[in-house]
C-alpha cells in the first residue's frame, strides 16, 4: 500500500514530463543535463552595438525545447550528404580553402559531406551578370546560382548543398553585393569568398579567410537543419550584419544550439569536440582548440 501511495505520484510525474516533452511551444523541454555542464564556459552575448544584426532585426531566439517541438528540418537516411559546390574559377590556396571546408561539415555536423567538381562561372549568362557600377569587380546574380544552377543539379541525397565562389555576388536591383543567399526549403545556397581576404597572399590571410568560410559554411547549413540564429550566448548561430560582427562570432555552438544539431544529426558531442580540436589544432586555430578541449572535459564532467 505505501508502495502504492509513492507510485502513484512518481508516474503522475512522469507523465507529466512527457507531455511537457511534446509540448506545442516546446518552452518546456529541458536542455538534456549534459548540455547544461557546458553552460559555465559560455557568455551571453550582451546588447548589440548600432550596426549589429540585432539592433536592425529583433528575434526571438529558439532553445533546445522550441527547435525540438518545430518539427525542423532534419538529415534522414535518405538526404544526409552535404554537398560543397565550387563554382568558378579558384586559385590554389582557395581551392584549398574549399577541400577544408569540406572536411571542416563533416566534422561538424558528423555526416557525410562532399566537394564536387568545380562548375565553370560560364554557366552564368550574361544577363545574370553585371560590373559594379562604381566599384568595378564583376557580380554574379545570386537568384540564377540558386534557381538555375543548383537547384536542377540538386543530389538526391542532399541533406544540403552549399556552392562557394571566388566571384563577388549581388541579390539583384538597389543592392551592391551579399555575402550569400539561401533556399533554406530547397536546401541550395551560394556564398562567395570574395570578400573574405586573400588567401594566396600569406599564411596569416589564409588562416582569415578559413575562418570566415567554415564560420558560414556551418552556420547556414545549420540553418538548413532549421536552426535559427541564436540571441542568448556568443554563438556560431548569432545572426551577424557586417563582415566585423561575424569575425566576433565564434566556431563554436552554445549548449542549447550544439544540442539541437546533436538532436537533429545524432552526432555524438564528445566525438565531435576532439575531432574539432583537432582540426583547429592542425589550421593553428589554438584558442577553439583549446576552447574545443574544455569543453570536451566539462561534457565528460572531468572539470
Ligand atoms: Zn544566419
Ligand atoms: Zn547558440
Amino acid at each position: 500500500m505505501r508502495l502504492i501511495r509513492w507510485l502513484v505520484p512518481v508516474l503522475i510525474w512522469l507523465a507529466g514530463c512527457l507531455v511537457v516533452g511534446r509540448a506545442a511551444d516546446g518552452a518546456e523541454v529541458m536542455l538534456p543535463e549534459k548540455f547544461q555542464r557546458l553552460l559555465p564556459l559560455h557568455e551571453p552575448l550582451g546588447k548589440p552595438g548600432p550596426f549589429d544584426w540585432l539592433a536592425h532585426h529583433p528575434e526571438p531566439g529558439q532553445t533546445f525545447g522550441q527547435y525540438v517541438a518545430s518539427r525542423p528540418v532534419v538529415p534522414d537516411r535518405r538526404r544526409r550528404t552535404i554537398y560543397v559546390q565550387p563554382l568558378g574559377e579558384f586559385t590554389e590556396a582557395q581551392q584549398r580553402i574549399v577541400e577544408l571546408a569540406g572536411r571542416y561539415l563533416r566534422i561538424y555536423f558528423d555526416l557525410p559531406a562532399e566537394v564536387r567538381p568545380a562548375m565553370p562561372l560560364k554557366l552564368i549568362p550574361a544577363s545574370a551578370r553585371r560590373r559594379h557600377p562604381e566599384w568595378g569587380m564583376e557580380q554574379v546574380l545570386t537568384g540564377y546560382v540558386l534557381e538555375k544552377i543548383l537547384w536542377p543539379r540538386l543530389p538526391r541525397d542532399a541533406g544540403a548543398y552549399l556552392a562557394f565562389t571566388p566571384t563577388d555576388l549581388w541579390p539583384g536591383e538597389g543592392w551592391n553585393f551579399v555575402f550569400g543567399q539561401a533556399s533554406l526549403r530547397q536546401r541550395v545556397g551560394v556564398w562567395s569568398i570574395y570578400r573574405f581576404g586573400d588567401p594566396d597572399r600569406d599564411d596569416e590571410t589564409f588562416r582569415l579567410c578559413l575562418k570566415r568560410t567554415i564560420k558560414t559554411a556551418a552556420h547556414e547549413t545549420a540553418h538548413m537543419f532549421s536552426m535559427l540564429h541564436c540571441i542568448q550566448f556568443r554563438c556560431a548561430m548569432n545572426g551577424s550584419n557586417h563582415l566585423a560582427e561575424s569575425d566576433r562570432r565564434p566556431l563554436w555552438l552554445c549548449p542549447h544550439c550544439l544540442a539541437k544539431l546533436c538532436w537533429a544529426t545524432k552526432a555524438d558531442p564528445e566525438k565531435r569536440f576532439r575531432d574539432l580540436a583537432a582540426f583547429c589544432t592542425e589550421q593553428g586555430f589554438d584558442e577553439e582548440a583549446e576552447f574545443f578541449r574544455k569543453s570536451l572535459a566539462a561534457i565528460q564532467g572531468r572539470r
